[in-house]
């Protein structure tokens, strides 16, 4: 494996690829890598080739309160970790490759980064959309890998690659969880035991849904009082946001018809975490995904 710092020579190498009409295929991290990952790794590889994973902490996307200092930065297991997967390069660039003194330029996509994630987190989308543009312009991939983890931000890249013509194509992994559900995040290394435990209440309280709609439930303010309840039985957990929203418009539905997804947000001890379940019409009945 390669590790790459600067931005012409990713160029440099991923335009080399294009040449020899490879599928050049790019997953984009923020490093701290895990078995969600790891998966969309797997993904690539499978799909496309060279793989490039980019590791970047994207001081962008964090609040003025959040955690980018303290985000946990393990680049030499990391790198360890893509050898052992056999990956081809990691684009690891220093802030200042991606901000250079005088960067004037953001990225927003209007209405879907102003809702959910978009609400708590003032300008997180703004700084995501900014970043990802760029490692797009940078490697320009064929594939490029996301988690649906995180659902609002795979919506939001969605929408700029398309209103802004870029060639690449956006492929979604699903949500890769603990034994006991609980989605894998670099962000889970900072519960402590009590909160661990605790933090199972986002995918008992998505469970919940699921169980609900198997039972016939329809009506979204009833399932979304039903995930309350889980979610308020967990004294360390308390809910920021739960919706159940349209997949496209991210708008509210009132009743459950078209795709849609269970979108949370949930604070446990002092770390915030996000989760969601995906809706789909099969025939007459609802599959819930988590
Ligand atoms: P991050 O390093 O948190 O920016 O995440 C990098 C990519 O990994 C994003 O596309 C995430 O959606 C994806 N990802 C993070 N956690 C998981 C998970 N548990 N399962 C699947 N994908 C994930």
């Amino acid at each position: 494996m390669e590790t790459i710092h600067t931005v012409a020579w990713m160029k440099q190498v991923a335009a080399e690829a294009r040449k020899n009409d490879r599928v050049l295929g790019l997953v984009p991290t923020m490093g701290a890598l895990h078995e969600g990952h790891l998966s969309l790794i797997r993904a690539a590889q499978k799909q496309s080739s060279p793989v490039v994973v980019s590791i970047f902490v994207n001081p962008k996307q964090f609040g003025p309160t959040e955690d980018f200092q303290k985000y946990p930065r393990t680049l030499e297991a990391d790198r360890a970790a893509l050898e052992n997967l056999g990956v081809d390069y990691l684009f690891a660039p220093p802030p200042e490759e991606i901000y250079p003194s005088g960067f004037r330029t953001l990225v927003n996509v209007e209405g879907l980064s102003e809702r959910l994630e978009g609400r708590s987190r003032p300008g997180h989308f703004r700084g995501v959309t900014t970043v990802v543009l760029k490692l797009l312009e940078i490697v320009q991939p064929r594939l490029a890998f996301f988690g649906r983890k995180d659902a609002q931000q795979v919506r939001v890249i969605r929408q700029m690659v398309c209103d802004l013509n870029v060639d690449s194509e956006i492929v979604v992994c699903p949500i890769v969880r603990e034994s006991d559900g609980l989605a894998l995040s670099s962000r889970n290394r900072y519960l402590n035991e009590g909160d661990r435990r605790a933090a199972t209440a986002l995918y008992r309280s998505l469970e919940s849904v699921r169980r609900e709609i198997d039972a016939g439930e329809r009506d979204a303010a009833r399932l979304l009082a039903g995930l309350r309840r889980v979610i308020d039985s967990e004294p360390r957990v308390s809910l920021d946001y739960a919706e159940i929203v349209d997949a496209d418009t991210l708008e509210p539905v009132v009743s459950l018809r078209n795709v849609c997804y269970v979108l949370l947000a949930a604070r446990v001890g002092g770390t915030r975490l996000i989760d969601n379940a995906l809706i789909e019409p099969a025939g007459d009945s609802l599959v819930v995904t988590i």
